[in-house]
């Protein structure tokens, strides 16, 4: 039975790969923050689910699993690591503060990065595993191409996790580690939820509080419309799996607005979207 490791498997899309995995045969280490969470997960998913505690953005706990995933894969090779994990930080760059930017860039791109370096060697760069090589699947977003206002911080963590996936595909080259980025638009997950619960307030007398209660409404409305977890699940499955896979896989529940997105000069977009959000220039 092969084995994949999952970051952040307590909910949404984490959540749907592990199962939508377990089903199609395959031993499945998802990582929790949470005890509460291991138990809940262990009691949805079997004995072929293994929960892993840690913190993506603690080295430590994340080397420490490694070497228990290790153990329990007995001299075979980690079939996949999905990065997962993360999180939405919000907020105009001019008052956003520089810990939080510093806060998303630790969990959205750094975490991978040390998940990366832990099961990296389990995937086949350490010539004394046995069996077929392992891939990575890293989960970007189409943030990961363009930027909202207000979600500056996310979208450039996850700009970052694309140019870090396309240095890296390369450099794995040398072990026949794939790297595949999959990019989802909005997906009906409870990131979207934990987005509405930050307070706004402190933005009260901000000239963008206008524009953030928009995007905010808009973001909650998009979210409650998103694609089903499940569906980009497959997407995860299809990167693990077939035999020539695209280095990038978009998926998003209106193909026609990336398009559009993707082909409308930069000028354009700016005014359609300054103009939805109250964004034009006063007086
Ligand atoms: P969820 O909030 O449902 O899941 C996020 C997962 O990441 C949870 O398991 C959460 O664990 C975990 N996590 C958060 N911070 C940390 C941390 N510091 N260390 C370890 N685990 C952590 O959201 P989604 O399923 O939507 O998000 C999964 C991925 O998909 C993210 O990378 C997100 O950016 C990306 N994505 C989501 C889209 C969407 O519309 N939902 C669109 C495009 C990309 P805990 O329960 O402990 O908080």
């Amino acid at each position: 039975m092969r084995s994949v490791v999952i970051t952040g498997a307590s909910t949404g899309i984490g959540w749907a790969s592990a199962k939508l995995l377990l089903d199609r045969g395959f031993r499945v280490f998802g990582s929790v923050r949470r005890q509460a969470d291991a138990d809940r997960l262990r009691a949805e998913f079997g004995a072929n689910f293994t929960p892993l505690i840690f913190d993506v953005t603690d080295e430590a706990a994340v080397l420490a699993a490694a070497r228990e995933v290790r153990a329990e894969l007995d001299g075979e090779t980690l079939a996949g690591l999905v990065n997962n994990a993360g999180i939405a930080v919000a907020g105009p760059v001019l008052e956003l503060a520089a810990g939080e930017f510093r806060r998303q860039m630790e969990v959205n791109f750094i975490g991978p990065i040390i998940a990366t370096q832990a099961f990296g060697p389990l995937l086949g760069s350490d010539p004394a595993l046995k069996g077929p090589k392992g891939r990575i699947v890293m989960i970007s977003s189409v943030a990961g191409k363009n930027g909202n206002p207000m979600t500056s911080a996310y979208s450039a963590s996850k700009h970052a996790i694309e140019g870090l996936s396309e240095s890296l595909r390369r450099e794995l080259m040398l072990f026949g580690i794939d790297v595949i980025i999959v990019a989802p638009g909005a997906v009906k997950t409870p990131i979207w939820s934990k987005a509405e619960e930050v307070d706004i307030s402190a933005y009260k007398n901000s000239p963008y509080f206008p524009a953030l209660e928009k995007i905010r409404a808009f973001m909650l409305q998009l979210g409650a419309n998103g694609l089903p977890p499940e569906q980009i699940a497959e997407k995860v499955f299809e990167a693990l799996t077939r035999p020539n896979p695209k280095v990038r896989y978009v998926i998003a529940p209106d193909p026609m607005q990336q398009f559009m997105a993707a082909v409308l000069p930069k000028r354009t977009l700016d005014r359609i979207i300054a103009k939805r959000l109250g964004l034009m220039p006063r007086g």
